[in-house]
Formats: structure tokens, sequence, C-alpha cells
């Protein structure tokens, strides 16, 4: 009903609290039919699933590097902007001497010229050491490959699903989708009458898992560290402590 009224819709590519990987193509088709831009928030998806950002036509996306791709926190963002706006200069945005055009930077001189694509896009110096971590986890990733890292996510979360529907009990529920191309590798349950207690519990097992109010308990077996054998452990410690 609204639609006319937004100009930007900025949604969760990758739901933080259920894991859920959302339709980007469909959102973008349907902001894009009441004239919204469309952005997506990455943190949760980049180095989780392939959101394939190209074909899905959203104008924009933007990533946190400490999740899934390693950084530790306080490192650096990464942004996807589409090619159908790579060219345009007059988009407005935050102008530094970082988006001005490299071979002429240092000339200081009028007028401001933007380079091209998710560069004209950046700000200030990247922070060294940030940017060392970044290179070395993305190197294991290059190594690896999406489509191998995939392949074992939805081997590894399967497997952990299976197990937790084992768990013959009432009280937990699995929130995140059924279907492997609707989710990354987290699963969040909930846990009838449960509270941060359980998280705790599972941390003293070296277990670390998050705990998100008012009931709900997420886990992230990550194919590029965790093996079947550590969400088999998680499992079995669950069971006991429930
Ligand atoms: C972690 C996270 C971010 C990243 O936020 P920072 O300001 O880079 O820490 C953004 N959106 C969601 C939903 C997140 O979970």
């Amino acid at each position: 009903m609204q639609g006319d009224e937004i100009a930007l819709l900025l949604i969760g590519g990758v739901n933080y609290y259920t894991g859920q990987f959302l339709d980007l193509k469909k959102i973008a088709e349907i902001g894009h039919s009441k004239k919204c831009v469309v952005g997506i928030d990455l943190a949760h998806g980049a180095g989780n699933i392939q959101p394939d950002l190209h074909a899905s036509g959203v104008d924009f996306a933007a990533w946190c590097t400490y999740k899934y791709l390693n950084s530790g926190p306080g490192s650096l963002g990464g942004v996807f902007v589409h090619e159908k706006h790579a060219k345009d200069k007059d988009l407005p945005r935050f102008a530094g001497w970082w988006n001005h055009n490299k071979e002429t930077r240092f000339n200081m001189r009028q007028p401001f010229d933007v380079m091209e694509g998710a560069e004209g896009w950046q700000l200030s110096n990247p922070p060294i050491l940030s940017m060392a971590a970044i290179k070395a986890s993305l190197d294991l990733f290059d190594t690896v490959g999406m489509d191998a890292l995939r392949e074992k996510s939805e081997k590894l979360t399967g497997y952990f699903e299976f197990l937790i529907e084992q768990i013959a009990s009432d009280d937990i529920q699995i929130i995140t989708p059924v279907n492997p191309k609707e989710r990354g590798c987290q699963l969040s349950i909930q846990v009838k009458n449960a509270d941060k207690s359980l998280h705790e519990k599972l941390t003293a097992h070296h277990i670390i898992t998050d705990w998100r109010e008012p009931d709900v308990i997420r886990c992230a077996p990550v194919p590029l560290y965790t093996s079947f054998e550590d969400v088999y452990r998680l499992v079995s410690v669950l069971k006991k402590l429930l």
C-alpha cells in the first residue's frame, strides 16, 4: 500500500534471527515496481550463501567481513553496486579522495572526478592489519571455492537438522526454512521455556552458539572449519542439557 511513498528498500538478505535466505530477485522486482531503490544487507550472507547479486538486479548490497569472512571486529565493509549504476557519476555519495580518479588524485584540483563502479564509493584509508586478515581468509575461500563450501554446508546443516529432529521433544523447534536454497549454514532453534543459561552451559562445553531473546539459540556450523563430529557433539550436549 505504501510502496509509492518508499524511496529505499533495505533488507537483510539472510535474516540474522531466523537464518532465512530471501529471494533477492523477487525483492528487487517488487521494489522496482514501486520505483524504490533496493539494497541488501549481506552481513549474514557474505561467505555463507551465493547471492548472485548481478542477476538478482538489486541496486546495491553491503556487508561486514567479520562474520563468515573471518576478519575480526572493527574491520572493513564490502559493497556491491549494480553495473547499471556503475557509470552514473551523478548519483549522490560521500565524496572524498578515495573515490577520486587514481591518476589525478594527488593533483588536488577541481573538478571532482569520481571513479566508476564500486570503487567510486570507497571512503578513506583501509586499515592494513584488518586487510591482512581478510586477505588470508579470502585466499582460503579462493582455494576451496564457494561451490564446494556450499556443498559441504548443505550437508553439514542437513545433518545438524536431522540430529535435532531426533530429539523427541515438543519444546524445541527449528524456525529456519527446511529448503536448503532458503537458508545458509545457520539453524535457529526455538526452545520453549529456556533462557540464556542454556547458551552459557553450551559455552562451558566449549560450544560457541548465540542466544537471541526471548527463546532462540542460533547455531552456525560454518563449513570452512566445522566438522560433522563437531555438530554431533553439539547436539549430544544440547540433548543432555534439555
Ligand atoms: C553484524 C551485522 C551487521 C554489521 O554491522 P557492523 O556495524 O558492521 O558491526 C549489519 N547488519 C546485521 C543484520 C548484522 O547482523
